[in-house]
């Protein structure tokens, strides 16, 4: 058996401390470091699309125009994560480019 550290996904401090377990079981953590934005966070998602940092990612990366296979290398997911995640988000950002901004968002409604 391999022993990790824990690092924060957000931050990548290392002063971590467990704070209960999430519904299913999972080790819950706790940031320690006071300028970090995440409070807590698991561990063990099992693939890195699951991250909310990833996902956070994919939408950021489609709003300044990267391509699905650019966001798919660069976060180093799968090109169906990218496409899985800005369809769950184009109703929302949809309605943002109702508003006039993120143009971008057109390419996602030809689908
Ligand atoms: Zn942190």
């Amino acid at each position: 058996m391999v022993l990790t550290p824990v690092l924060c996904p957000v931050c990548h401090h290392d002063n971590i401390s467990k704070r209960g377990k999430t519904g299913n079981g999972k080790q819950r953590y706790l940031c320690q470091n006071p300028e970090c934005s995440i409070k807590t966070f698991i561990l063990d998602y099992d693939y890195n699309g699951y991250f909310p940092e990833v996902k956070n990612k994919i939408i950021d990366m489609a709003i300044n125009g990267s391509g699905i296979r650019d966001t798919a290398r660069i976060l180093d997911i799968s090109p169906t994560t990218v496409i899985n995640e800005l369809k769950k988000k184009n109703f929302v950002l949809s309605s943002f480019a109702k508003e006039g901004g993120l143009n971008g968002w057109r390419y996602m409604q030809k689908r």
